[in-house]
């Protein structure tokens, strides 16, 4: 890879920039001072900026809090996807959602780069636990939870893994619920089928985590951070 283009990718600068920090002699490759932005260098190569190491970083991790409205998507003609709620800085090329949520759920949504890890995280063998919380027109007791928990079957005759359902409110008189519900798998519109096989509607649908991931408390709709591997695994 081109210096410049490495520099580039690890956010040192816009190409412009990394072009006029080469020029200062500030950058070097293994101790040798490097100008020419089309100079090659590897991975595997020590490259500093005024003696800082910059570390390359195949990978990038960003954990997001989806607001509604947004596509899971990383490309669309006409609706906003995720992808445009990272700064141009943060695109790097592959970015993907790890997984989907509707368009209308809001919450944790994992974004990268790193296919080989999201492809782990979705595999159905791996069993990633994700919980959400719901808002849901109809009053869940311990007969839902029960059914949940015996692994429901949905409309079209799919049969789920059990789920754990916990009822956080009932609001009788007004014929709601408020409940966080665990699941295992990951089917097209899980969670409003599952309810929709029990009588009742999903209103307002938000992911808190994903295996080890949990939204943190000050990260507002809308706003991400860069996470680490470590955090995932
Ligand atoms: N289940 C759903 O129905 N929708 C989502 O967005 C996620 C899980």
């Amino acid at each position: 890879m081109r210096i410049d283009k490495y520099l580039a990718n690890m956010n040192v600068g816009s190409r412009k920039e990394v072009h006029s920090i080469l020029k200062q002699g500030v950058v070097t490759v293994n101790g040798e001072v490097v100008t020419v932005p089309k100079k090659q260098v590897k991975e595997t190569d020590e490259i500093a900026v005024n003696g800082n190491e910059i570390t390359y970083k195949k990978y990038h991790y960003f954990l997001l809090n989806k607001p509604r409205g947004i596509i899971s998507a990383t490309e669309d003609r006409s609706q906003r996807t995720v992808i445009s709620l990272l700064k141009t800085k943060d695109r790097y090329q592959n970015i993907a959602p790890v997984g989907r949520l509707d368009k209308d759920t809001t919450g944790l949504l994992l974004l990268t780069n790193d296919g080989p890890l999201a492809h782990e995280l979705l595999a159905p063998n791996k069993h990633v636990a994700k919980v959400y919380q719901a808002q849901i027109a109809g009053v869940a007791d311990q007969k839902t939870v029960e059914k949940f928990a015996q692994g429901l079957i949905l409309g079209d005759g799919t049969k789920l893994k059990s789920a754990k359902l916990k009822i956080l409110e009932q609001d009788q008189d007004n014929n709601l619920s408020r409940i966080e519900i665990e699941i295992q798998e990951g089917k097209y519109h899980q969670i409003k089928r599952m309810f929709g096989a029990v009588g009742m509607k999903v209103l307002e649908l938000d992911r808190i985590s994903m295996g080890k991931l949990r939204l943190p408390a000050d990260l507002k709709r809308g706003e991400y951070k860069e996470i680490g591997l470590a955090e995932i695994k």
